[in-house]
């Protein structure tokens, strides 16, 4: 979602004339965009803006601009009064606050109404235009915000209610990414599945998959993060029946014990979390899951974490993101549990994770070995092309030739837990 937002703001940028550098201190504007889900993220984040006093006191002219979570929806006068350099406070997916500053700072009235037309069509999900013949794949944000109040999650707090994009916007958007050359759009939303849901008269995610699908050009469309509740038998059918929606889904558990996602307030038991996802293998054959996973909530005993490892154990997801617990200021579980669990220990669990989660990857990895299968080229990374299988699997081939933007039949002949090496079949491909 941050990748999205920034594209955004760089597209808006672009637009008033600015051009990117990646040099911090030949910059006229710098946007820090933050993400505070965990403390180790609002950590970085806090690093990173600290570091950049010295910078704006240098050069007085730059603009800074604090953006994303760390700033919110419910005001920022704290913020202003820790960061008094910061010119610009912005709520998240927010460029407009960044825009006027610039516009009213160096512009006449008639070059403001100006840009600001342009601005009015221009604030969509569009690349940069610097970013023109370089990017395959793209994010397009679906719903912003959260509803759903995990008791550990900081985001309904940050980003706020959710709320659902109109299908009209969205489809400009994925149009005007297909015409920049983008093969392959990932639909975002922090449940991405109750898209429409908030408003009367949306479609739902499938019809909006539907829709997607006959755009020309696009090739491939994925969506992501999912929740068990809303993972329904629809959005399942879409997978399945339409081919250019690729058989990945993000899944996230978060705790294989009945009380501890109770604690969580995740809204289903581990039961039916196991019926969905042999629900949609059974459906879709060939399709990869990924998870989430947090290890040292609150009252998490050796016994509920031993849970969450035999969980993994019988899903056997392709990938999990597994994180420690950090009490985010505001949450419920921050206000009333105790973080009991002391950092030793949920370090122990998390390599505990991290090393099954290996395990299962390289097994699950191996079954490629001597396969073809379509891979969508989005770069190249130390001179070997980069891309990925219809299952989110990150494949890399040495080839002379131009494979930016083409999906090829590959076939694999290494496989490690998070990446494969493969080599284009000549006889095939596109
Ligand atoms: N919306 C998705 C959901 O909740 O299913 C995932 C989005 S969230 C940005 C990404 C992940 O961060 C969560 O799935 C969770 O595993 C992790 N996370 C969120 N809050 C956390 C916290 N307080 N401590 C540790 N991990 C956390």
């Amino acid at each position: 979602m941050n990748v999205a937002d920034s594209y955004r703001v760089a597209a808006a940028l672009e637009n008033l004339g600015y051009t990117p550098t990646n040099l911090p201190n030949q910059a006229d504007v710098i946007v820090l965009n933050t993400c505070v889900v965990r403390e180790s993220a609002e950590q970085k984040a806090i690093g990173r803006l600290t570091s950049l006093k010295s910078l704006k006191l240098k050069n007085p002219d730059l603009v800074l601009n604090l953006m994303g979570c760390m700033v919110g929806v419910h005001g920022y006068s704290e913020l202003r009064q820790r960061y008094p350099y910061v010119d610009v406070f912005s709520q998240p997916s927010d460029p407009r606050p960044l825009i006027d500053h610039l516009q009213g700072k160096d512009l006449t009235t008639a070059k403001h109404q100006e840009i600001s037309d342009i601005l009015d069509t221009e604030f969509a999900y569009k690349l940069p235009p610097t970013k023109e013949n370089a990017v395959v794949t793209a994010f397009l944000p679906i719903v912003f915000g959260c509803s759903h109040a995990c008791s550990y999650c900081i985001i309904p707090l940050r980003r706020g209610k959710e709320i659902s994009r109109p299908p009209d916007e969205i489809i400009s958007d994925a149009n005007a990414l297909v015409a920049r050359g983008v093969k392959e759009i990932t639909l975002l939303g922090q449940i991405v599945d109750r898209y429409g849901q908030d408003q009367p008269g949306y479609p739902t995610l499938s019809t909006l998959l539907r829709k997607i699908h006959q755009i020309k050009g696009i090739q491939r469309i994925r969506f992501l993060t999912s929740h068990p509740n809303w993972m329904t038998d629809i959005i399942i059918d879409a997978v399945a029946d339409l081919p250019k929606v690729m058989p990945h889904i993000e899944l996230p558990n978060q705790a294989g014990d009945d009380i501890v996602l109770r604690n969580m307030r995740r809204g289903y038991t581990i039961d039916q979390y196991i019926k969905t996802i042999e629900k949609i293998k059974k459906r879709l054959g060939d399709v990869s899951i990924a998870t989430d996973i947090i290890v040292g909530f609150p009252g998490e005993s050796e016994a509920q974490f031993n849970r969450s490892v035999d969980l993994l154990k019988t899903v056997r997801p392709d990938m999990t993101h597994v994180a420690r617990y950090s009490p985010r200021p505001g949450t419920y579980s921050a206000r009333k549990l105790i973080d009991d669990v002391p950092p030793e220990e949920k370090m122990r669990r998390f390599r505990i994770i991290e090393k099954l989660q290996e395990q299962i990857s390289t097994e699950i990895n191996h079954n490629y070995l001597g396969r073809k299968v379509p891979v969508l080229f989005e770069g190249k990374s130390k001179d070997r092309w980069r891309g990925r299988t219809p299952t989110n699997k990150l494949v890399f081939v040495d080839h002379k030739e131009n494979l930016l933007g083409k999906i090829m039949d590959t076939k694999i002949t290494w496989a490690g837990p998070w990446s494969m090496i493969g080599v284009i079949e000549p006889a095939s491909g596109q």
